[in-house]
């Protein structure tokens, strides 16, 4: 009777750092939607690791 759902836990894993945190504290990425956490958005990351790698280099100013 102690059945306890297993729906507790709402992670995910960040596709920037790859690290497990908590999807409702996230934030999609820029590009394709896919899940940022919390510590990549603070530090400025809005894409995942290949959409960043798609667009790495465009921002210079040569
Ligand atoms: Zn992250
Ligand atoms: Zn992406």
């Amino acid at each position: 009777m102690a059945e306890q759902p297993l729906k507790e836990r709402d992670a995910m894993i960040c596709r920037a750092c790859g690290n497990e945190e908590r999807a409702s504290e996230g934030y999609p990425c820029d590009g394709c939607g896919t899940f940022i956490c919390l510590v990549c958005s603070m530090r400025g990351v809005t894409r995942c690791k290949e959409c960043q790698a798609k667009v790495g280099d465009t921002s210079e100013s040569a």
